[in-house]
C-alpha cells in the first residue's frame, strides 16, 4: 500500500465527471486499499477516486466513531462502486463541512437529512442502503466529487471564491517556508 497525494482546488480536476469503473481489476483493489492509507492517514472520514487524481466513480467513507471504544476509533470501512443516489428525504439538515481538497475550510452545510442509494461493493455484489445523519452527509458529499461538484459550489460565488484564494495562498506560504 501506499499514500497517494490528494489534489486540492482550483485543480481542474476536481471539476470533471468520473468515469464509471467498468471491472473490479486489481488495480481497483490496490486504488481501494491505496486510498484507505491515504483517507486514514489525512485524516478524513471520506475519500473520491478523483481526489487522488483517478477520475473514476469510486469513494469509501469511514465515519470512525470515537464513541464507539474507548480511545481508539472503530474502523468501519466502506466501499462505494459507481453509486447512485435515487432518493432524497424532503426534509433537511445542516453540518459544518470539510474537504481534504479545500484543506483547513469550514462551512455550514445544508442537505437532506436522509438518502437511499445504490451501489456496487468492493467483491462486486449490487447494494442499496438507506443512509441518515453524518453518513448520508458524507455519501452525498462524496457523490457530489463524481459530478465535479464541491461543498463550496453550495456557497455564494463570492464566499466560494475567497475560500479558494485561501486556500492557493496557504498552499504558497507553505511552499515559500519550506525553501527557507
Ligand atoms: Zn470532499
Amino acid at each position: 500500500m501506499s499514500l497517494l497525494p490528494i489534489i486540492e482546488v482550483p485543480d481542474p480536476l476536481l471539476r470533471a465527471q468520473s468515469a464509471p469503473v467498468e471491472s473490479l481489476t486489481d488495480a481497483v483493489a490496490r486504488l481501494i486499499a491505496d486510498m484507505f492509507e491515504t483517507m486514514y492517514e489525512a485524516p478524513g472520514i471520506g475519500l473520491a477516486a478523483v481526489q487522488v487524481a483517478v477520475p473514476r466513480r469510486l469513494l469509501i467513507i469511514d465515519l470512525q466513531d470515537p464513541e464507539e471504544e474507548d480511545g481508539e476509533p472503530v474502523k468501519r470501512p466502506h466501499v462505494f462502486i459507481n453509486p447512485e443516489i435515487v432518493e432524497w428525504s424532503d426534509t433537511t439538515k445542516i453540518y459544518n463541512e470539510g474537504c481534504l481538497s479545500i484543506p483547513d475550510q469550514y462551512a455550514e452545510i445544508e442537505r437532506p437529512d436522509r438518502v437511499r442509494a445504490r451501489w456496487t461493493d468492493e467483491k462486486g455484489k449490487p447494494r442499496e442502503g438507506d443512509f441518515d445523519g453524518l453518513m448520508s452527509v458524507c455519501l452525498q458529499h462524496e457523490v457530489d466529487h463524481l459530478n465535479g461538484v464541491l461543498f463550496i459550489d453550495h456557497l455564494s460565488r463570492l464566499k466560494r471564491d475567497m475560500v479558494v484564494r485561501k486556500v492557493v495562498k496557504a498552499r504558497r506560504d507553505r511552499e515559500k517556508a519550506a525553501i527557507l
